[in-house]
């Protein structure tokens, strides 16, 4: 099974896997969480027309389905098998902010339906917000699935901005002369895609194609944007490196994924200031205060944001991230940070392994 944010992610990511899970005899089912119908560059540029409206929009979304397909077919992937969700493309962030339960559903009841061995999906460390955010989602639903169903192995995989991290832990799919030319092949059925982005598309196809396991994508994976830190049972530091040269077109946000005691989830949205101060952490969704936090502007670009996470559940992990987009790209993913349960924290030492590092 196959999670793919938008058309295009299924040749990108998985064109080799796809032909050869194929030829292994699997059966392949891949889901399209959106249609990519919010793409308006491509669409003015092709349609040679400035304002786009829904109908513009639901159009462009319904040919990238069939540009899909296309691909599909020349994967040689039975295109019985597919599922279009329909989820807001460029809209998967909000989702997950403002009801992440019911985005991890829509993930549990996919994977339940289909049962997979081998599951295909974003990693959170993907720089494309609908790609990292579909990352956190199915961490829930994963977790949430534990007791009800075998875990299937999982192939985790990022499309965009991971090339320069590389390393011993990933698997690289060894791909023959015929199956990378049928890859690009079932790239460029996605012809909206090309005039913009086609020799982007092309330098994607020329890397090898390689996933890590879940395990990999979680844990300490503190990124050059953004740190965290411990401080005892009482609060948690999150230490903030803003790019150096930061756009004025948005101050750059907090995003929290948090549970509560009792195991809901919730979303936090914290713009980051410009002064030191103190700030409540509200849900997304309720307008609730769920706890306090304080803003320490350094030095520099370094800001410290150190959060009383006494509210939150210490059974479940917390995810963070620095949401800034210079462009289209987030600077970067999201990052997981383990939470130890209460008694050990107590008594541990500070794990201050990334600290250290740094
Ligand atoms: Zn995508």
């Amino acid at each position: 099974m196959l999670i793919a944010p938008h058309p295009d992610d299924e040749s990108l990511a998985c064109g080799i896997s796809l032909q050869r899970a194929r030829a292994a005899g699997a059966t392949v089912r891949v889901v399209y969480l959106t249609d990519g119908e919010n793409n308006p560059w491509p669409q003015r540029l092709i349609e040679c027309k400035w304002r786009l409206d829904r109908a513009d929009r639901e159009r462009w979304g319904r040919m990238r389905r069939q540009e899909a397909l296309s691909a599909l077919r020349v994967l040689g992937i039975d295109t019985g098998n597919v599922a279009f969700l329909g989820l807001p493309d460029q809209g998967l962030t909000d989702l997950l902010l403002h009801d992440p339960a019911a985005m991890a559903r829509v993930f549990e009841n996919v994977i339940v339906d289909f049962a997979p061995t081998h599951l295909f999906f974003p990693s959170l460390s993907d720089i494309h917000a609908d790609h990292n955010a579909t990352a956190v989602a199915m961490h829930l639903a994963l977790r949430n699935l534990e007791t009800r169903m075998p875990a299937p192995a999982t192939w985790v995989f990022a499309v965009h901005g991971r090339d320069e991290e590389l390393d011993d832990d990933v698997a690289v799919v060894p791909e023959s002369r015929a199956e990378a030319a049928t890859k690009l092949a079932a790239v460029e059925e996605h012809r909206s895609q090309l005039k913009l982005s086609g020799r982007r598309f092309r330098d994607y196809c020329r890397r090898p194609e390689y996933f890590h396991e879940l395990e990999r994508d979680v844990a300490w994976t503190d990124n050059a944007f953004l740190r965290t830190q411990w401080v005892g049972a009482e609060s948690i530091t999150l230490t903030l490196q803003l790019p150096r040269r930061l756009t004025l077109k948005a101050r750059p946000r907090v995003l929290v994924l948090a549970h509560r005691s009792g195991g809901d989830p919730l979303g936090v949205i914290l713009t980051v200031p410009l002064r030191s101060q103190h700030v409540d952490l509200v849900e997304v969704a309720t307008q609730d205060r769920i706890t306090s936090g304080f803003w320490e502007i350094t030095a520099g670009n370094t800001i410290r944001l150190t959060i009383d996470p006494s509210p939150f559940s210490r059974r479940h992990p917390l995810y963070v991230k620095l949401d800034h987009r210079p462009i289209f790209f987030d600077t970067a993913g999201w990052i997981e940070i383990a939470t130890p349960p209460l008694g050990l924290m107590e008594s541990a030492p500070a794990r201050s392994k990334v600290v250290a590092a740094a």
